[in-house]
């Protein structure tokens, strides 16, 4: 296995003129990023808007970083992101499932065309319908991949992380950020829930004939028949699960649901999904226009993408770069083993999981443990201890990038002076 470059700037004696914003710069520098933006390009600055009420999402100011730097190598800066799958549309000016609510979203979250000094706009439209099917035949699940369009738009894509734990796939970096957040709710649907076949309605008579779900089907999958009750045509259907968000809010989700879905896809399997659009969208936009940032701080055991932030499970590690986002996440996921757990964190405290109570686990405080992966609580409980590792073996049988990797230490000015 050929060795990627992982550059790294570090968080020791973070102090006035070195903070970490500072080291983002000259680790920016550093890697020659100035060179690899022409003038007048326009970089897609692809990050993570936060959930409603989350708030360990990526700090504001590591974006508009990237915007300044963008701006002074000459070239065109977009803040993007991407229309989430169906939840929420009762709460439709804070939704991450409609275009419109989610910029308002990271509005309140400091992410704004004002604060930015860019545009900061969703790359797949307003109900994540605007994408490219790219043909990704080493795909195991998904060869056909909804890739956002507007990336295909930009010329080039910088991926922007936080890189922390995640709920569902143990951890979620770079490669998250490929697999889910770079693709349309198509996509979304089919890592999440296996696609529109995997869609069905459960108990038509609960359904009321209102229609709503009807008006809000981007894909026209749904009508009502003669005796005013909802049918599903699974042949165009993403999954995108709007419908049941539409219909469920309100109502006792277990008695009353109309839709359901045929079976639940395992985690392993899901994240194996994710990493098939992985490959796809590497593909669709092309590795040499691709570049990764982690932003390792604020780690937590929940994703953006959860509507809660959570203790920290250990200490800031820093920022990494690379041009590989295997081996920036498997940079990141070393580091975070290796480090101390902190009190408090889910390792001393638990947590509570659909499937029952993740107790704490004392050795996961101690350095050179596992820790991603133990406390992601909708991940099967037998698959924890190797989601991680699950997701980083799938996005290398993509052939996206190595998991050998050199990790280089950038010291900022301050930190050479003092060798
Ligand atoms: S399934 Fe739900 S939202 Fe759709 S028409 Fe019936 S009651 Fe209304
Ligand atoms: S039927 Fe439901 S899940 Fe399928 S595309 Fe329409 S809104 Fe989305």
């Amino acid at each position: 296995m050929t060795k990627s470059k992982v550059y790294y700037a570090n968080t020791d004696e973070l102090t006035m003129g070195d903070s970490l914003i500072d080291r983002f710069e000259h680790l920016w520098k550093s890697v020659g990023l100035n060179d690899w933006i022409k003038k007048g390009e326009i970089i897609a600055i692809k990050t993570h808007f936060g959930a409603r009420n989350q708030t360990r999402h990526l700090r504001p100011m590591y974006i508009r970083k990237a915007v300044d730097l963008v701006r002074q190598a000459g070239g065109t800066p977009w803040v993007c992101e991407g229309v989430g799958i169906g939840w929420e549309w009762h709460n439709p000016e804070l939704a991450m499932s409609i275009g419109p609510g989610f910029v308002y979203l990271a509005n309140r979250h400091g992410i704004s065309t004002g604060t930015m000094n860019a545009p900061v706009v969703m790359d797949d439209g307003i109900m994540g319908t605007e994408v490219f099917h790219v043909h990704n035949e080493k795909g195991k699940y998904i060869q056909n991949v909804a890739m956002a369009l507007g990336l295909r738009a930009a010329d080039k894509v910088l991926i922007l992380s936080r890189f922390k734990g995640h709920d569902g796939a143990g951890f979620g970096g770079a490669l998250k950020q490929l697999g889910i957040g770079c693709v349309g709710n198509e996509g979304k649907g089919g890592a999440h829930f296996g696609g529109g076949q995997n869609i069905y309605v459960k108990s038509p008579d609960n359904c009321s004939g209102c229609g709503d779900c009807v008006r809000i089907c981007p894909y026209a999958c749904l009508s009502l028949d003669e005796n005013g009750k909802i049918v599903h045509n699974p042949e165009k259907c993403i999954a995108c699960i709007m419908c049941f968000d539409k219909c469920h809010h309100g109502k006792d989700m277990e008695k009353e649901r109309v839709f359901a879905l045929r079976r639940r896809v395992p985690s392993v399997e899901q994240v194996e999904r994710m990493m098939d659009n992985a490959g796809g969208v590497v593909k669709g936009i092309g590795k040499e226009r691709l570049r990764y940032f982690n932003i390792a701080i604020d780690i937590t055991s929940h994703c953006d993408c959860m509507s809660a932030g959570g203790n920290l499970l250990v200490p800031d590690q820093g920022i990494l770069y690379s041009e590989d986002p295997i081996a920036i996440d498997q940079a990141s996921v070393d580091l975070v083993t290796k480090a101390r757990g902190l009190p408090m964190s889910p390792a001393e405290t638990g947590i509570n999981s659909p499937s029952g109570r993740i107790e704490p686990n004392e050795r996961a405080l101690e350095a050179e443990n596992q820790k991603l992966g133990l406390y992601s609580r909708f991940v099967d409980p037998e698959s924890r201890p190797i989601i991680a590792e699950t997701q980083l073996a799938a996005a290398y049988s993509q052939g996206i990038g190595s998991r050998e990797y050199d990790l280089i230490l950038v010291p900022s000015p301050q930190q050479k002076k003092k060798e």
